[in-house]
């Protein structure tokens, strides 16, 4: 049965979100305050790169089941739900997560409903919250129709976003009020009656889930991150052996993948958001600090790592970078490691030159002292390496061959692992240099 939903937050989260609930048959409205992202969309123009996005978009509204506006007040009245999508970054020094974004946005639905409604809190935010924003409502605010607090916290991976949200490994309802449950079971029941798993569970419950999942995976990426770096002393072979450990059940193989230190939109600021919930609540997180600090080391270590390898001055020297986002199938430049490691190649004397299949929007502002390519062979062209810090599949259906012909010294530094060393070499390169594993030469 159709559910009506408004998704306030038009971002990464909320319009994916909003684009599959339409897909599931429910009727939507998305609401950002950006007034150019809704032209965007009002013109079929996605404001973000995600893999099957502008089809599912353009087909929901063609369908009459997905609309978009900047008007919250008119967007809220007579709808079932309404979800907050909206940013929750960190507070500059504390590292908590700013709820400022929700507070207003959940203030400016409360005012504005015309029947009783749900507020379903997607965005990621802290313990506590929801049970601030659900005495918000029963004592402060009083609405003038009775609105009920749920937490659904989202577990998508930008890059593979609709697939993640249309066969989740699980669903999370956290509430302690059974008709926002209700809504919620009607509005996923088209994904569990297909077999998704729904996890009912208190507002508290649901909010440390998120943060607790995405601080293990931040630890399992440091952890093999640290273990490559024993592998280059001890000569052992990185890949060999995350298979070797990840084919334990207990373990399993995913995020056992080395690389350059991890970033992105969400492992930054949720660790760090969860060590200051721990601090305030007089509890400790040590192997989340732990891992936080060594990955802030690791991103700074890659640079002189890369240069080390260019021989040790790079004063003057051209360096193309391969893969500027965070990771693959996104144009999300936030927290990637790209901007502590070339600003740092830059302060070193290296001339940066980039490329990055997605041309992210806000290169531009993030990195101003770059030059982007959007061919990559002009990225190369007379470098005197080429440093691979983005897992893009496409780098695989490169000319490998004609980027070795166009660079001044054919050197391959992979953070990523993604070639075959022995292959580098027939292409033409002089020195493959991987991440945990013997370099070819
Ligand atoms: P985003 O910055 O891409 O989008 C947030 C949007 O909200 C922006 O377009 C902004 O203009 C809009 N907005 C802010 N205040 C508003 C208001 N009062 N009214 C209307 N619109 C408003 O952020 P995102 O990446 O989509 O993340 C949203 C939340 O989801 C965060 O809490 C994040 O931690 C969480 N999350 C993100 C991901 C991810 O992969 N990006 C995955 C899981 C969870």
């Amino acid at each position: 049965m159709s559910v009506a939903i408004t998704m306030i937050g038009t971002g990464y989260v909320g319009l994916v979100t909003g684009a599959c609930f339409a897909e599931m048959g429910h009727d939507v409205i998305c609401v950002d305050r950006d007034e150019a992202k809704v032209e965007l969309l009002r013109r079929n123009v996605m404001p973000i790169y995600e893999p099957g996005l502008a089809e599912l978009v353009s087909a929901n509204v063609a369908a009459g089941q997905l609309r978009f506006s900047t008007d919250v007040s008119a967007s809220v009245k007579g709808r079932d739900a309404v979800f907050l999508a909206v940013g929750t970054p960190s507070e500059t020094g504390s590292g908590r997560a700013d709820l400022r974004f929700v507070f207003k946005a959940a203030f400016d639905v409360a005012m504005e409903v015309d029947k009783p409604t749900v507020i379903v809190t997607k965005s990621t935010v802290p313990v506590g919250t929801n049970r601030k924003l659900a005495n918000l409502m029963a004592t402060d605010l009083q609405p003038r129709h009775r609105v009920s607090v749920a937490s659904n916290p989202e577990f998508m991976r930008e890059g593979a976003a609709i697939s993640d949200f249309m066969e989740p490994d699980r669903i999370v309802f956290g509430s302690d009020d059974a008709s926002a449950i209700e809504v919620l079971e009607r509005i996923y029941k088209p994904l569990t009656d297909k077999g998704a798993k729904a996890l009912v569970t208190g507002l508290e419950t649901a909010e440390l889930i998120k943060y607790a999942a995405n601080a293990f995976l931040a630890v399992k990426v440091t952890f093999i991150n640290e273990i490559a770096d024993l592998c280059e002393k001890v000569g052992a072979d990185v890949e060999v052996l995350a298979t070797g450990v990840g084919l334990d059940a207990r373990i399993g193989k995913a995020f056992l993948k080395a690389g350059p230190g991890w970033g992105g939109s969400c492992f930054p600021k949720d660790t760090k958001a969860l060590i200051a919930t721990a601090q305030d609540f007089g509890s400790q997180v040590r192997t989340v600090e732990s891992a936080v600090s060594a990955n802030d080391a690791r991103k700074r270590a890659m640079a002189g790592r890369i240069a080390s390898l260019c021989g040790g001055n790079l004063a003057g020297k051209k360096l193309a970078i391969f893969g500027l986002t965070f990771k693959g199938g996104t144009d999300d430049m936030r927290e990637s490691p790209s901007l502590d490691i070339v600003p740092l190649l830059q302060a070193l004397g290296a001339r940066v030159h980039g490329h990055d299949p997605s041309n992210p929007r806000s290169l531009s502002t993030d990195l101003p002292d770059l030059i982007h390519h959007v061919d990559p062979l002009e990225a190369v062209d007379g470098a005197e390496a080429l440093v691979i810090l983005t897992d893009w599949p496409e780098f695989r259906s490169y000319e490998m061959s004609a980027v070795a012909k166009r660079m001044a010294q054919p050197i391959l530094i992979d953070t990523r692992n993604m070639y075959d060393g022995a292959a580098v070499l027939a292409a033409g390169f002089k020195r493959y240099y991987p991440i945990g594993r013997a370099p070819v030469i």
